[in-house]
């Protein structure tokens, strides 16, 4: 929303509406800022998906995102932010067009360099069934890892049944990472997960989803730092605007998440992402960025090197990192 679109809606003068405007205008002031970075970052989490193409079967549900998002478009939003890599992350095709996606993928690389990692889609539940997959997958350089969902099961240990812990421990065969994308109810399992997989590198992707919106950081609070306290376990800065109400929130709404984030994982573990193009539902790509920024604002120039470039680098292996 624009602002003067949204001072015109904010001229009702009811009570909610007057704190919507007191937000609107903390954004303005956010948006404004010039981007303080000083080195060209590392995006870890970006999708990219052209609908025509490929089927996406959860962007019929969205009006905003259910569009081609390519790279141009990327580089556009990212607007004064210098973006140097990209990780790519699968979205979530259906299961039997996977390799179609990491193929289309590659692709795209070809003529956007800055594209240096995909985490592919892996059906890690087939235990020792997988290993044709993970095979195929670590032969192609630009496969840094897997992301298979689990936000969408719904048994909370999912990750855990045999199959699952086999085709995970077989990702550190393969050189490959795991990227955890759950719901915060999936915090205990994962650290399961990890706990018994100890040879296989985990990202967390949204710093596990807490409930921002609903003001209620507990238990995920005390769960992210069990999880933390296995050093396979790495997290990163995405999907936080998300988790918070998407039309009001404020930049303070994000801290105490953000600052526990640290507590827990250090910066020597935390990797910043985007999650565009879905951060789209809640913030514009630079006042994400800016929010990032902010957060870190009284970090070391070296710490905010690790969150910014170096932990993504050398999680997933950029550049020859
Ligand atoms: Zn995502």
């Amino acid at each position: 929303m624009d602002r003067r679109r949204f001072l015109t809606i904010s001229g009702v003068g009811a009570c909610g509406l007057a704190m919507h405007e007191t937000g609107r205008q903390a954004a303005a002031g956010e948006d404004a800022m010039d981007w303080p970075i000083p080195f060209p970052i590392v995006d870890t989490h970006v999708h990219f998906w052209d609908p025509s193409n490929l089927r996406y079967p959860w962007l019929d549900r969205s009006e905003l995102l259910n569009r081609p998002y390519l790279p141009a478009d990327y580089i556009a939003a990212a607007g004064p932010v210098e973006v140097g890599r990209i990780v790519f992350v699968q979205a979530a095709c259906i299961r039997e067009q996977a390799m179609e996606e990491v193929a289309w993928v590659t692709a795209l690389a070809a003529d956007e360099p800055r594209i240096q990692g995909i985490v592919a889609d892996a059906p890690l539940e087939l235990g020792a069934g997988a290993a044709p997959v993970l095979e195929r997958l670590a032969g192609n350089p630009l496969v840094k890892g897997v992301r298979r969902m689990l936000q969408g099961e719904k048994e909370p240990e999912f990750c855990l049944q045999p199959g699952f812990v086999e085709g995970t421990k077989r990702l550190g065969q393969a050189g490959l990472s795991f990227d955890m994308g759950i719901t915060r109810h999936q915090l205990p399992a994962v650290t399961d997960l990890a706990r018994r997989c100890p040879e296989v590198r985990f990202m967390l992707c949204h710093i596990g989803v807490p409930d921002i919106r609903g003001g209620q950081l507990d238990p995920w609070r005390e769960q992210l730092r069990d999880l933390a306290a296995l050093p396979n376990v790495y997290c990163k800065l995405s999907g936080v605007a998300t988790a918070a109400d998407p039309q009001t929130w404020t930049r303070e709404d994000l801290r105490p998440a953000i600052d526990h984030v640290f507590d827990c994982f250090r910066f020597e573990r935390v990797a910043f992402g985007s999650d565009w193009p879905v951060m789209l539902r809640a913030t514009p790509f630079p006042r994400w960025a800016a929010t990032a920024a902010w957060a870190t604002a009284e970090c070391t120039a070296a710490e905010r090197r690790r969150v910014f470039r170096d932990t993504a680098e050398s999680f997933y292996g950029l550049g020859g990192a």
